[in-house]
């Protein structure tokens, strides 16, 4: 389909180049590979280690936190606490994971999740880590309501939405349905395939494409008017607040899905959360742009990870013990191949499972 590559390439990306530049950026993230032994299957665990480090919003916010309900050797705020400063401060190229990877394991040993020696999910191992972390800081505030200013994961990450279905020939709406979530999942079969009609139904790629292509493949199934007057209608979702930082799952049917590469190319490097949700309430939300920063992929029972490192201007790629660069990025105006430039340096067929985008 290589129409559809051209055509994203010319236009999308966001089909913001060149606007923008970005204020720089001080912090420093030193990149470091993480180990993954034969037998210790933790690359699900290094990817997600590797994009909490390089998330620059969280990684400033995370290094102020100090009192938190301590769980001793199950303490994942606490390994946590100690890889990062090995990121930081240690002069290893390759660090051991092994103590978050044992508080990891004893944290959801009743759920038999995440266990020693077996590979589990990238994402949500990625969205179990941030829900501890509330357990350690936030305890007291349910997950579903949480205000704790200190909490990085409901302040930062977290969507507050709630989802109706409205019908627009009669007026009736369904009861509507709040709720919380980290991570935005999307099924990549429907990506592709509002990929297509988006396409066929317009000259060129917009600025708000890669938005309401998202918008359009998370909507569901039609169902029917709730007062029955013969509708079909599809749930809109509505933010109500303003996250910084917004991490999109990518559900594939199959691991070796011929899908891969069309995704790939459907996808943009800046997403503006009013293109995003059918509503958004916060003006400061319905102003925000944010970019892509970072990708988690997966290919034959292994993750690795592409990341924006910010004080340098480069995309990195790791993948466990291993780092190397893959694309300087000294313009905005050059992220529109970003995708591309990195997705050549993994074989074929490689899927996006996880992508990270923050608010510059
Ligand atoms: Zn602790
Ligand atoms: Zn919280
Ligand atoms: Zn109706």
């Amino acid at each position: 389909m290589s129409w559809k590559r051209n055509y994203f390439a010319s236009g999308g990306g966001g089909g913001m180049q060149g606007i923008l530049t970005p204020r720089t950026m001080t912090s420093i993230a030193p990149s470091k590979g993480l180990s993954n032994e034969p037998g210790q299957n933790s690359c699900f665990l290094n990817s997600a280690l590797q994009v909490l480090w390089h998330l620059d919003i969280f990684r400033r916010s995370f290094r102020q936190l100090t009192s938190h309900k301590c769980m001793e050797d199950s303490c994942i705020f606490c390994a946590l606490k100690n890889i990062f400063a090995q990121f930081q401060y240690s002069s290893e190229k390759v660090l051991p994971t092994d103590a978050l990877r044992s508080a990891l394991a004893k944290s959801f040993q009743d759920e038999q999740r995440f266990q020693l020696g077996i590979m589990d999910d990238a994402a949500e191992c990625f969205e179990n880590i941030l829900m501890r972390i509330h357990f350690h800081i936030a305890d007291e505030s349910k997950e579903d309501i949480c205000t704790a200013r200190r909490c990085i994961p409901h302040q930062k990450f977290a969507m507050t939405l709630f989802e109706q279905c409205v019908c627009s020939s009669c007026g009736a709406s369904s009861d509507p349905l709040p709720f919380i979530q980290m991570v935005h999942y999307i099924s990549t079969t429907s990506l592709c395939n509002q990929a297509v009609k988006m396409l066929e139904s317009r000259e060129k790629a917009t600025p708000s494409m890669f938005g309401e292509l998202l918008r359009n493949a998370s909507m569901g199934d039609l169902r029917s008017c709730p007062s029955q007057c013969g509708q079909q209608l599809r749930m809109a979702r509505v933010l109500l607040n303003s996250p910084e930082i917004i991490t999109i799952g990518l559900v594939w049917d199959s691991d070796h899905s011929d899908l891969a590469e069309d995704v790939i190319h459907s996808l943009g490097t800046c997403l503006r959360l009013g293109d995003l949700f059918y509503r958004v309430t916060e003006e400061k939300a319905r102003q925000a742009e944010l970019y892509l920063v970072g990708m988690v992929c997966y290919y034959g029972k292994h993750y690795s990870t592409f990341f924006f490192q910010t004080k340098v201007r480069r995309w990195m790629y790791f993948d466990d013990a291993h780092v190397k660069e893959v694309l300087s990025c000294l313009e905005w105006a050059e992220c529109g191949a970003v995708r591309d430039s990195c997705w050549r340096n993994v074989p074929e067929n490689h899927q996006e499972v996880l992508q990270l985008l923050t608010l510059s």
